[in-house]
């Protein structure tokens, strides 16, 4: 059977954070989200199945929480009514820890999600007010702790580091926090302040660590994540044995998905595409009976050039490195950026760093 895995967006959050370019909107009423629950479940059940064997189910935004865990359990029925899953399929629900309760963990368990991603950010609470961020540290940590009592044996947080008016120091206290609760997976970004956000009004005035200090930061928290037993298995991501990021590592390994709402991307029948997004259109194309969004069928099928390149393109992403024909430049061996291991081309700590540069050099 082929391998596909599932992708649903909910576009909307508590609050809009000061850093967010993502599609998602604060404030839509409880009658649109029940609306776009059911277009979700209108588009699942209009899907053709035959042949597919679904790997992972991933759930994000947004923040799905805040369309209430009801909301999410019926979309999830609908997928296990209409998909064959595999028994060990990933199924992921993003939250933030405002936004769930005790209770609501223990629906979601109950109801088959394996893997819960919260976002913490920063345990620090002053700079979790400048994101604007809906939750503080302790907000955070009682969320993993109901999560662990819920069942949940899977749990990714993600991280910012290079954050205005934070000191290393303040940084590292935010990495160890999150170690000492021991997270099966650990996202880290540096912050981009992306033109049209609320942060990028106040660029002028923020204080926020140059590119040396930046890099200082990022290196500092290889180290303790790797002193603490995660493995750095992609540019963004540090897993413990054996719980790196499935429906990731699909995107990176080029599995095909579906995105299922608005705004959501599909890599399908070798074509990429992505609804609009627009959550009021999504939801008066759902009742046109078409599973697939507009863009679909004016997607060109990718040629075998343009699959090769996002083979290496997303292949060097991770640390297991991706398997390339002919001699690797040597400025990255020199410069101790990319080794060669079996045949194949991994980029080391220093070389993740520099990532978009060392890409450009193979295609
Ligand atoms: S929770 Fe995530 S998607 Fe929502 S506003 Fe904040 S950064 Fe954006």
């Amino acid at each position: 059977m082929k391998k596909l895995m599932l992708y649903y967006h909910f576009p909307f959050c508590l609050s809009k954070c000061a850093y967010c370019a993502f599609f998602s909107k604060a404030g839509i009423g409880d009658e649109v989200v029940e609306e776009y629950t059911r277009a979700l479940i209108r588009q699942t059940e209009s899907f053709p199945t035959d042949g597919f064997e679904v790997t992972s189910v991933y759930f994000g935004g947004g923040t799905p929480t805040v369309a209430g865990e009801k909301r999410l359990c019926a979309v999830l029925e609908a997928v296990k009514k209409r998909f064959s899953l595999s028994e060990n399929a990933e199924i992921t629900v993003e939250s933030n820890p405002k936004t769930v309760s005790a209770n609501g963990l223990r629906a979601l368990r109950e109801a088959g999600f394996n893997r819960l991603s919260i976002g913490a950010q920063s345990f620090n609470d002053g700079t979790l007010r400048l994101l604007e961020r809906p939750h503080n540290a302790e907000d955070f940590v009682r969320c993993f702790k109901d999560a662990r009592e819920a069942g949940f044996d899977n749990i990714s947080a993600d991280l910012i580091f290079a954050l205005p008016g934070e000191s290393t120091d303040m940084l590292m206290h935010s990495v160890r926090s999150l170690i000492e609760l021991r997270p099966e997976h650990i996202s880290v970004y540096g912050l981009s302040v992306e033109e049209g956000t609320p942060l990028w009004k106040k660029k002028e005035s923020l204080s926020s660590p140059d590119e040396e200090e930046e890099e200082r930061q990022y290196f500092l928290l290889c180290e303790e994540l790797a002193k603490a037993g995660y493995s750095h298995y992609e540019i963004s991501n540090f897993a413990r044995p054996g719980h790196e990021s499935r429906h990731n590592t699909g995107y990176w390994k080029r599995t095909p998905y579906f995105g299922f709402g608005a705004g959501a991307h599909s890599f399908y029948e070798n074509r990429r595409f992505s609804s609009p997004c627009d959550i009021d259109a999504y939801i008066k194309e759902s009742k046109s009976g078409c599973f697939a969004p507009t863009g679909f069928s004016s997607a060109a099928e990718i040629s075998e050039a343009e699959a090769e390149e996002e083979r290496i393109m997303l292949g060097l992403r991770l640390s297991e490195g991706v398997r390339i024909d002919g001699d690797i430049p040597p400025v990255l061996t020199e410069n101790g950026l990319a080794a060669l291991k079996d045949g194949r081309v991994c980029l080391t700590e220093k070389g993740f760093r520099v990532s978009n540069a060392i890409i450009a050099l193979f295609i």
